[in-house]
Parts: structure tokens; sequence; C-alpha cells
């Protein structure tokens, strides 16, 4: 539970009762992404999915069914001992759409899993966590439990891939993409790019991602830039031949990487923002390059639900080196570990992808850096 900025603590509560139309997970594994390390810190901005703290994080859960309700067990399509990939957002139970039990239609959205304030019953709403509440409003999809944990949590991810760097540009056949920040997300977008055609696929990273910029290629870039090194505009633009149709932007707390998305943007090109910059306000944007070039300058935080479930049969169909994405999987007492090395802040540790994987043997890591 987190209890206050940077503050993890173990905690027990009591084993909720499951009615009708709900249910309770066995996690498998969670997922983390670069937004725990934001919750972790304290330095998300309030939107509608804030929650003060005390709250049990973990919002891209993995897990097996322990008990369902009769109800739950017929809408869902699932029985106790199937394996189900979760969407972090639950309905809101009272709209429409919720009333006909349809709560991927839902747009109200009920909460997340990972950000709903642990003093409302039931209490388990997050994935840090040995079980975890199903309300009646879920959305989740059965998954192969062939697939190693660690690999099928990645359906968040690519999800975040799927939509970014692919349906919500619309990238095509005929589009050059450039995905800046070779993270687990950037990687994903080279995925998603390649799976929707794109003529060329180029990814930014910094010297320390060598590993991940190396794996990139292997996954279907066919240009990888070292921001640190090369001028990122000025190189990019040499690769593709003078600019990009599409820029996915993943890149965690580098406000200037806008910048260089709007330069790097040919005329009427997409711009998809992704990456959380802790509040950190972009200097100097060139607004006239965005008019005279009409750019699509589009936000993303979330995923639709077509994308994870599109995720989800990706990873089934063994097409891509997924496992070679994963890096560790952490148990639950490591969590702050996890969130650390996925920050960068363990020197020599600079993972892809991790989980949090309860009753997993403990990886030893070294020693956290503060000064990042
Ligand atoms: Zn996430
Ligand atoms: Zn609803």
């Amino acid at each position: 539970m987190l209890v206050k900025p940077k503050t993890l603590e173990a905690r027990e509560f009591a084993r909720p009762t499951i009615g009708p139309d709900d249910g309770l997970l066995r996690i498998e594994a969670c997922g983390i992404c670069g937004s725990d390390y934001e919750q972790y810190e304290g330095a998300q901005p309030p939107h509608e999915d804030y929650t003060p703290f005390p709250v049990i994080p973990g919002h891209e859960p993995l897990g097996v069914i322990e008990e369902i309700g009769a109800n739950a067990r017929q809408r869902w399509g699932v029985r106790e001992g199937d394996r189900v990939a979760v969407r972090s957002g639950y309905g809101c139970g009272r709209c429409e759409a919720c009333s006909r039990w349809e709560p991927r239609l839902c747009r109200k959205r009920g909460g997340t899993y990972g950000y709903t304030d642990v003093n409302k019953p039931p209490q388990l709403w997050g994935g840090y966590a040995e079980l975890m509440y199903l309300s009646p409003y879920t959305v989740l999809k059965k998954m192969d439990p062939k697939i190693p944990a660690g690999v099928a949590v990645m359906f968040n991810p690519l999800a975040a891939g799927l939509s970014w760097a692919a349906s919500v540009p619309g990238t095509g056949p005929g589009d050059r993409v450039v995905v800046l920040g070779a993270g687990q997300r950037g990687l994903c977008s080279v995925i998603a790019a390649r799976a929707a055609g794109a003529k060329q696929v180029v990814i930014t990273g910094l010297s320390r991602d060598a590993q991940k910029l190396a794996l990139a290629r292997e996954l279907g870039a066919d240009a990888t830039v070292n921001a640190e090194t090369d001028d990122v505009v000025a190189r990019v633009r040499e690769i593709t031949g003078g600019g990009a149709e599409v820029v996915v932007d993943t890149t965690p707390y580098a406000p200037q990487s806008l910048n260089h998305a709007i330069a790097i943007a040919v005329r009427k090109g997409r711009v998809v923002v992704a990456g959380l910059k802790g509040m950190r306000p972009a200097r100097e944007l060139p607004v006239d390059d965005v008019i005279y070039k009409e750019l699509t300058i589009r936000g993303v935080l979330s995923m639709p639900v077509d994308d994870t479930f599109r995720a989800i049969d990706i990873i089934e169909s063994g097409r891509y080196p997924f496992a070679k994405m994963h890096t560790y999987s952490l148990p639950l007492e490591q969590a702050e570990d996890a969130i650390h090395a996925l920050a960068g802040q363990i020197p020599g540790v600079n993972p892809v992808h991790l989980a949090i994987v309860p009753g997993a043997p403990r990886v030893a890591l070294g020693q956290v850096s503060r000064e990042s």
C-alpha cells in the first residue's frame, strides 16, 4: 500500500465476500510503467483518476480467477482457474452501458485499479497484491495460461503501442514513423507501426539504451538514433529523407521532446504525445510550425478496449519475441526496487519491462541512486 509519496508498506486486509456479480483475482503478475513511478513520487496532477493516498497501486493486472459469482461467470465467460487479463479502468455502474452490463462502452469510468481509494470497500483495488477485487463492471479477457506470466502481462504496454503508433495516428503503408524513447512502450510502438505496415520505423534512445535499441531493430525498427550523442532532429531528418508522417513521443520527464516531435513531423503530420513529463512544461514551443505544417497533436493517456484485446491476440500468436523484452519478475516485497529500476535509478540496471509477481524469488539489483 502506498501510504504517502515514496512510502510503500505491506498490509493485510480481510478477504472480500464475493456476490453474484463480482469476483476475486489471484494476481499472477502486475506490470509496471512510468505512471507507477509518478504515482509513487506523488508527481501526478489531479485528474479524474487521481486518488489521494492511501492506495494499493498496480493498474496492469494479470491473474487467475480465484472466486467468481454465478452472474459474473456467465457475463465474463470465465470460471475459477481461468487466467484473465484485466483492463485498468472499470465501469461506473450507473450509465446506460453499465446497466446493460457492457462496461467496455461506459464513458464515465467508475474508477481505475491501482488508483482507487483503499478505504472504499472491499479495499483490494490494486495489482500490487496477492488478491485483487473484481468489480462487476470490470473489462477482462481470457488469456492462454501457457504463456509465462511476465510475458502475458505485456498485453498492457502492447495495447498502448497499438493505440499510440497505429490506431490513433491512423498509420498506414505510406507512413514514416518515428518513435521517441526506447522504453517498453517505445518498443511496443515499433511492433505496432510495423504491424500497421509503416514504410519506415525509426526509434530514439539514450546511450544507456544500447541494448534496447538493438532489440528495437530485432522487433522491426529500420534505424535507431542516440539522442545523447546525435542531434535528434537533424539525424532523424537525414534517415527519413525529410521527416515523418507520424511521431510518437514516449519519453518520460523530457518535455523538450515535444519540440523535437514538432520539428520532425512533416506537413499534415500526426504527433502523439504519451510520455508524462512530471508536470514540467515544454519551453519555446514552435507554435507557428504547428500551424504552417497543419499538425495534429494528440495527447493519449490510455487506450481503447479493442487495442487491449488485439494486444492479447498478438501476444498469444507468438509472432514476436516478447520474452526478450521482459527483464525482471520481482516479488511484492521488491515493489519499490521495481519502481526504482524502471526509473533508471539503480546503477547498471536498465530493464525494458518488469512485473511484480507475488511469490517470485528475490532479485539482487544493487543500490538505488538517489541523484537522478
Ligand atoms: Zn501503466
Ligand atoms: Zn458506466
